[in-house]
């Protein structure tokens, strides 16, 4: 799969995407991530890439003939148009969901605001589908582009080292991981579930399985609607209350 990151500041973004699990999946081929700085796009003689907003009003636009321009190229270098999205506190909030179903795209190229965000026309034009990272208002786009880009790639095949598995982590079948411990047994006198040292797998796995309906039940009651349950969770649900 490969990522293409539109942004006025490639490097910031580089400085994340190089560095441990994306950095090493990245350098092994796993996933391609880029970056492409709209500024090499403007046709303005000062290289400016943003302006005043009509109408009045505090900060400066991004100007679409840049961002146009940035997304075209793309396509044309690619040979083919990514899905492509706009990163935007206006968007439909990101879910592991969407997640999954973006990782199976071959290409996504990940448009990031600044500033005040972009000229709309720009967005009306390339219609991107629109993706929040939550309800708070960010400097830019780059931290949700970059969010986006390690949740979508740590899904990919041999991104995550074999003892690294997603499919148990909260939001992956809608519920809550388990907790987790590890070294050493006893720390500021609290000590690690017996169960857990027992070596009995069956046991453990029991165990988590509640651990995990439990913290569900308790923290996020609204993800068990969503989660597969058999008999024996919905059992073990109903003597929590
Ligand atoms: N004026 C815009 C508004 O009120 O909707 C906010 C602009 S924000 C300061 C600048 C850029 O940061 C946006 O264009 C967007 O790319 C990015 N951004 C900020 N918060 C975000 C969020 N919660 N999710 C995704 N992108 C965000």
């Amino acid at each position: 799969m490969r990522i293409d990151i539109l942004t006025l500041f490639p490097e910031m973004c580089y400085a994340y995407l190089s560095e441990s699990i994306i950095g090493r999946a990245r350098e092994a081929g796993k996933v391609k991530i880029e970056c492409t700085d709209i500024r090499e796009y403007t046709e303005d003689k000062h290289r400016r890439v943003d302006d005043t907003p009509y109408g009045g009003g505090m900060g400066m636009i991004m100007q679409a003939q840049p961002v146009f321009d940035c997304f075209k190229a793309l396509c044309e270098k690619l040979g083919k148009t990514p899905h492509l999205i706009y990163m935007t506190p206006q968007g439909k909030t990101l879910t592991q969901e969407r997640v999954k179903e973006l990782s199976r795209l071959d290409n996504i190229a990940l448009l990031c605001g600044h500033y005040e965000g972009i000229d709309e026309r720009v967005i009306e034009e390339l219609k991107p589908e629109e993706i929040s990272v939550g309800d708070y208002v960010l400097t830019g786009g780059e931290l949700p582009a970059l969010i986006l880009a390690d949740a979508v790639s740590r899904l990919l095949p041999g991104v995550l080292s074999d003892d690294e598995c997603f499919e148990e982590e909260s939001h992956f079948s809608s519920l809550l991981e388990y907790p987790q411990y590890t070294r050493p047994y006893e720390w500021h006198e609290k000590i690690v579930p017996e169960i857990l040292i027992s070596g009995h797998h069956e046991n453990i796995k029991k165990w988590r399985r509640r651990q995990s309906l439990e913290r569900t039940a308790k923290r996020r009651p609204d993800m068990l609607e969503k989660a597969e349950l058999d008999k024996a969770d919905y059992e073990f649900l109903k003597q929590l209350k």
